[in-house]
């Protein structure tokens, strides 16, 4: 006769996702999708519209969540918070084509795609 643990506590499963971050756009989850697609972390975009062609992203989505397996999280969180202080050690910029403040790690005006003016070169 078989036993049945009903009553088995829900361990936390090593293949269930978690979400690590809510990025503020969709812009900002691809960059962090990039970030762990090169730490060879799977991750999984929430609340995403469809992308249109040619990678483009649609800039008014808000409030993306990025999840990663359970197993990976740890790993994930490392390279968030490496992540939040190259974000943190560089400033914004205001692009100077059309005055749109620009997020750090954006290397083109979001709004207009001017490229972003490098004093350092
Ligand atoms: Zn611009």
């Amino acid at each position: 006769m078989h036993k049945n643990n009903l009553n088995q506590p829900t361990t936390s499963e090593p293949f269930s996702w978690v979400r690590i971050y809510q990025a503020a756009n969709g812009l900002e989850a691809n960059i962090i999708k990039g970030l762990l697609h090169t730490a060879g972390i799977q991750c999984q975009l929430q609340g995403e519209l469809l992308q249109g062609a040619m990678g483009e992203i649609p800039f008014e989505q808000t409030g993306v969540d990025i999840l990663v397996y359970a197993l990976k999280e740890r790993h994930a969180q490392e390279i968030l918070v490496n992540y939040r202080q190259v974000k943190q050690s560089a400033p914004d910029w205001v692009c100077p084509s059309c005055s749109e403040l620009n997020g750090p790690t954006f290397e083109i005006c979001w709004s207009c795609r001017t490229v972003k003016n490098d004093e350092s070169e």
